[in-house]
C-alpha cells in the first residue's frame, strides 16, 4: 500500500488538503451548532454576531440580542404584559379603609395649636366637645383664673381619622396593640372622638383640678392619665367615682 506515495502529484496533494480542510470546517460548524442548542451554555459572546433566528431557541436571550431586534417589529410584549402597579394599591394592609384620609391630619381633625384654651370655640377640637363638658370646663377655668391658673387644652374632640393615626403611632411606639391600648383608644371607643373628654395642662392646672374639679363635675377617669378629664355631674354631690387603673379596665373601651 505504499504505491501512492511516490506517484502522488502536487495537484492530488492540493486536492487532499482541500478535502481535509473542508472536513475540518464542516466538523467545527456542526460542533458550534450543537453548542448553541445546549441549555445553559453561555452563548452571549457568540450571539452578538450570531444569526437572529437562533435566538428563538435560547431560554433567556441576553439584552444585547433584544436591543438588536428590528425596529419594525410589533411593540415589545414586556411593555404591556407587566404594567406598573398603581401607587394606591401599595397602601399598608393594616390601614382600615373606613378611616382613610385625603390629606394631612390638621385643625379640622381636632389638632390644637399650643396655648389653646377652653374658650377657643373657633377650633373644632373645642367646638365639637359635649356642651355639658365644655360648660363645666369654662366655669372651672373662670374660677381658676382668679388664682392665676390657666387651663390649656392639649387635646379635645378628635376625628376618627386623627384617632386612628394616634392609635397606629402608639402601636409602633409601644410595640404591640395590647400595650398601645393602655394609652390610646380606637376610633370606635375613644371618648375624645365622642367629644366627651379633654386632656388638660400644664401641671398647675391639673393640680387645681385635683383639688376643685369635682365641684364642677370634672373628674380624672384613669389612674395612668392625670391629664384626661371627663364630665361626671354626680361628682358635684358625691365626689368623683373611683378611677380605672388604665383604659383597658374601662368597660367602654371593650371592642
Ligand atoms: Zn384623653
Amino acid at each position: 500500500m505504499m504505491y501512492h506515495k511516490p506517484t502522488q502529484t502536487p495537484t492530488r496533494r492540493i486536492i487532499w488538503l482541500l478535502v481535509a480542510g473542508l472536513l475540518i470546517v464542516a466538523a467545527f460548524g456542526a460542533f458550534r451548532s450543537f453548542q448553541l442548542r445546549m441549555p445553559g451554555f453561555d452563548q452571549s459572546a457568540i450571539l452578538i454576531d450570531g444569526p437572529p433566528t437562533e435566538t428563538a431557541l435560547l431560554p433567556s436571550p441576553p439584552p444585547v440580542v433584544a436591543a438588536a431586534a428590528p425596529a419594525t417589529a410589533t411593540p415589545q410584549p414586556e411593555a404591556t404584559s407587566e404594567p406598573t402597579p398603581p401607587s394606591e394599591m401599595l397602601a399598608p394592609p393594616n390601614d382600615p379603609p373606613q378611616f382613610a384620609h385625603d390629606g394631612e391630619i390638621g385643625i379640622a381633625d381636632g389638632m390644637v395649636p399650643e396655648g389653646t384654651t377652653v374658650f377657643d370655640t373657633d377650633l373644632p377640637a373645642i367646638a365639637n366637645l359635649d356642651p355639658a363638658l365644655l360648660n363645666a370646663l369654662r366655669q372651672a377655668a373662670n374660677d381658676a383664673a382668679e388664682n392665676d391658673v390657666v387651663f390649656n387644652v392639649t387635646s379635645g374632640w378628635r376625628s376618627p381619622a386623627y384617632q386612628n393615626q394616634l392609635l397606629q403611632e402608639a402601636i409602633v411606639n409601644y410595640g404591640s396593640e395590647a400595650e398601645a391600648a393602655r394609652w390610646v383608644a380606637s376610633p370606635e371607643t375613644s371618648t375624645h372622638v365622642a367629644g366627651l373628654a379633654v386632656d388638660i395642662g400644664p401641671y398647675k392646672a391639673l393640680d387645681w383640678l385635683i383639688q376643685h374639679g369635682d365641684n364642677f363635675g370634672l373628674c380624672q377617669i384613669y389612674g395612668n392619665e392625670v391629664w384626661h378629664y371627663e364630665y361626671r355631674p354626680e361628682a358635684i354631690e358625691s365626689g368623683c367615682p373611683e378611677m380605672y387603673l388604665d383604659p383597658t379596665h374601662d368597660p367602654r373601651m371593650q371592642p
